[in-house]
């Protein structure tokens, strides 16, 4: 494939994602100023009144740990993005 730097839309991934120029984004660290995180599972436990399914039940979610303190920033923190 030839990319042809004029036209923008071969600037996207095959997921149509546009990409995003580094320069214009803020990096997210960690408090321990670490910068790498990883995927972990976490679990939230619902009662049978607020589960949507009307069932008590444990909903996975994946959230991410910095890899040097093990702690999740509050901004990877999933609870919060929902
Ligand atoms: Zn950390």
């Amino acid at each position: 494939m030839i990319i042809d730097p004029t036209n923008p839309n071969q600037n996207k991934t095959q997921t149509g994602t546009p990409q995003v120029d580094l320069s214009k984004t803020t990096e997210l660290a960690c408090e321990c100023e670490n910068d790498m995180f990883m995927p972990v599972m976490k679990f939230r436990k619902t009662s049978a009144i607020t589960s949507p399914t009307g069932k008590a039940g444990i909903i996975p979610f994946e959230c991410y740990v910095c890899t040097a303190c093990g702690s999740v920033p509050d901004e990877l923190d999933i609870p919060k993005i929902l």
